[in-house]
């Protein structure tokens, strides 16, 4: 039986690599709990400054555009707080530094529930394999949460430790449990929307995306619209 996460957390955590990934990701869960009063949180490692097919883009002015359009998505998801790490996109290294700053950011905010890509989910059929910053962001966090952020001993100038719940990685290839978002799909397809940098192939293109992404994942999870993702029960 496919298991439907039913509880809305008291405080979400979303950390993705590129300002569109949270939306993409998992859009539709974290407009589901803001709506069901969640404090959700979204913290983002990059500006999303290489993030362009024109050569002519001027990286700074992209990563201006893309806090816009990110800015405008936080609104509609109905986040209670949006952080940029500021790191150069592509240049996300799961080591001490990022770790550090990981787990500073996971004790001042407390969430029960972290999300963030599934760093194991390299290839995507024959189209598609996992951009090296999700990758480096999924394993930085999961080392981050467990046991880092929990361990007072680990970095001891990065605030008071905190054992998050819950862990769930989106973008997996193995989901293992499913938030139903069929109330929330469209503020999700209108969020993705928001990021009109990343779709030259327009609107029309996001949406039909995301609406066979969440039927897809709908139709494992028994309703009519889902996310999946793999989940990590840490105790706490
Ligand atoms: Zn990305």
């Amino acid at each position: 039986m496919p298991e439907l996460m039913e509880e809305t957390p008291g405080r979400a955590l979303a950390i993705y690599a590129h300002p569109d990934d949270p939306d993409v990701g998992c859009g539709g869960t974290l407009a589901a709990w803001s709506a069901a009063g969640c404090q959700v949180y979204v913290l983002l490692c990059t500006d999303g400054d290489k993030g362009s097919t024109d050569p002519s883009v001027e990286p700074k002015e992209l990563a201006a555009r893309r806090a816009v359009e990110a800015g405008e998505a936080a609104a509609l998801i109905g986040l209670a707080g949006q952080e940029y790490l500021h790191y150069p996109d592509g240049e996300l290294h799961d080591d001490p530094q990022l770790r550090q700053t990981l787990v500073s950011v996971v004790r001042r905010l407390r969430p029960d529930v972290v999300l963030c890509p599934d760093p194991t989910a390299v290839f995507f059929g024959q189209d598609y394999f996992n951009h090296r910053d999700h990758r480096a962001t999924g394993w930085a966090v999961l080392d981050a949460v467990a046991p880092a952020a929990a361990l007072p001993l680990y970095f001891p100038d990065a605030g008071p430790a905190h054992q998050v719940s819950t862990l769930l990685l989106s973008g997996t290839l193995e989901p293992d449990v499913w938030v139903d978002i069929s109330g929330t799909v469209e503020v999700k397809v209108r969020a993705v929307g928001c990021h009109r940098s990343q779709f030259p192939e327009g609107a029309e293109w996001a949406s039909s995306a995301v609406h066979g992404a969440a039927e897809d994942a709908g139709r494992s999870a028994g309703v009519p619209y889902a996310e999946g993702f793999r989940r990590l029960r840490l105790g706490g």
